[in-house]
């Protein structure tokens, strides 16, 4: 296997958006008739049972799960469960959809409220896997790869996202609670919190580093961030827990705070919209929400063959309906006219190496691409250094033969992942939070 070690970036071309001084006012969407929560049901068993079944009550923070599995779900209204169905994601990966209608009071769970009092790593892993900003709990508990490091990252990942940015202004109090949280829970030594250089901050102590980084794309992303600020390099067939590193985003550890000083799950996800024009608006969801509410409040039509991208314009994905929920993770949509959508064609290579001279981790595209194009992901791993991708989408940008690189590293390494669980022992645990 070849190994890339050393991260060489071209020329920048592409620049991160500061937030601008005056913070936007996030708009409230409220929810039109149902949520609709997605539980992974990835590895398939046939002996597992979910905890609630179609006409039960359901209360805000109230845990659905399987019998059988650690996987659950945290209901982020109050309603009744209106239908339970099966539901295919990116890459074909599986869930189990259980849509709630809301009603008209609320009522809170109190099963977590009873453990806030002194917050520790069980508490966290037994209730707050799917708050906003998709805490990484499984990296966090696992024995094996103690974590010595958690970096915090105060900048979005993608381009015209503002989500982290904005957590970072709007609610740096509960990012300290946070902060101190993780400390005493996990026993890490180091945190650090990453924010875009320039950004304007009056913090005082928070616990933390305090670290910046450039404004060029993709330097937020944290391989670059691990080379840059923490001066290490991540070997191709390692992950950041093996070094005893931990990412996660502001959102996330401002949800850690919230969720232990007030007692009660977090819900709400803060989203970036980006609009056909280009402008972007914040808005403030409960988990769960279809898209189609949050662009019906923000007075954004969508027409016949405009495209809808969970994420931003480098990484996001398209899914095919504006019913899809929003999920812990989904740091923005956008939408995309049906007139000004880059299409993918069918010509072949032309071996102009472009790709290979924009890539920030120097590797092989276009020899890569011949193999993943061919469903050879194995050898595309061992050969062209496929696990060396940092995931920036740059390659797909430039390609003049408009080949989606990008959509196939993805889909590569979704299936070797798939493959190598199924392929573990039985009483396998992991997870793969990023
Ligand atoms: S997405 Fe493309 S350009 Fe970016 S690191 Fe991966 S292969 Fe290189
Ligand atoms: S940019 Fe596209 S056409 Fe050019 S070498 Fe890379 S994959 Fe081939």
């Amino acid at each position: 296997m070849i190994k890339r070690s050393f991260f060489g970036l071209p020329k920048p071309r592409l620049e991160y958006k500061a937030l601008p001084d005056k913070l936007p006012e996030p708009e409230e969407i409220s929810c039109s008739g149902n949520v609709t929560l997605l539980l992974s049901t990835f590895p398939e068993q046939t002996d597992r049972t979910l905890s609630v079944k179609e006409g039960d009550k359901i209360k805000t923070g109230q845990k659905l799960f399987f019998t059988n599995d650690d996987a659950y779900i945290i209901s982020s209204i109050t309603g009744t469960v209106s239908s339970i169905s099966s539901f295919t994601g990116d890459f074909g990966a599986s869930y189990t959809a259980v849509s709630i209608n809301i009603s008209d009071y609320e009522e809170v769970d109190e099963q977590f409220e009873l453990y806030t009092k002194t917050p520790s790593l069980d508490t966290a892993r037994d209730f707050l896997a799917c708050v906003p900003g998709n805490l990484p709990i499984n990296l966090l508990i696992n024995p094996e790869k103690p974590i010595k490091t958690i970096v915090i990252s105060g900048c979005d990942n993608d381009l015209m996202v503002y989500t982290n940015q904005y957590i970072i202004k709007s609610d740096i109090d509960s990012i300290k609670s946070g902060i101190g949280i993780l400390k005493n829970i996990t026993g890490a030594d180091d945190i650090i919190i990453v924010l875009p250089l320039g950004f304007k901050h009056e913090f005082g102590d928070i616990g933390a580093r305090v670290s910046t980084v450039d404004t060029a794309y993709p330097a937020a992303s944290p391989h670059l961030i691990m080379q840059n600020i923490l001066g290490r390099i991540v070997p191709a067939e390692k992950s950041f827990e093996d070094l005893g590193v931990c990412f996660m985003t502001a959102e996330a550890a401002a949800s850690v705070g919230r969720a232990f000083t007030s007692g009660k799950i977090p819900v709400k996800k803060t989203i970036t919209v980006i609009n056909k024009d280009e402008t972007v608006k914040l808005a403030v969801a409960e988990i769960g929400t279809p898209v189609r509410d949050i662009l019906s409040t923000l007075g954004i039509t969508l027409n016949e063959k405009d495209r809808v991208i969970l994420g931003g314009p480098m990484t996001g994905t398209a899914v095919y309906s504006d019913e899809h929920p929003i999920m812990p993770d989904t740091s923005a949509i956008m939408i995309q006219d049906s007139g000004n959508i880059p299409h993918v064609s069918d010509y072949p290579c032309i071996n102009c190496g472009d790709c290979i001279r924009i890539c920030p981790a120097r590797i092989p595209i276009s020899m890569l691409v011949r193999l993943l194009e061919a469903g050879q992901y194995e050898e595309a791993a061992d050969q062209y250094d496929l696990y060396s991708c940092i995931e920036c989408g740059l390659c797909s940008l430039v390609c003049v033969s408009k080949i989606p690189i990008f959509q196939y590293i993805k889909l590569a390494k979704y299936e070797l992942g798939r493959m190598s669980i199924a392929e573990a022992p039985d009483d396998y645990s992991g997870g793969d939070d990023e």
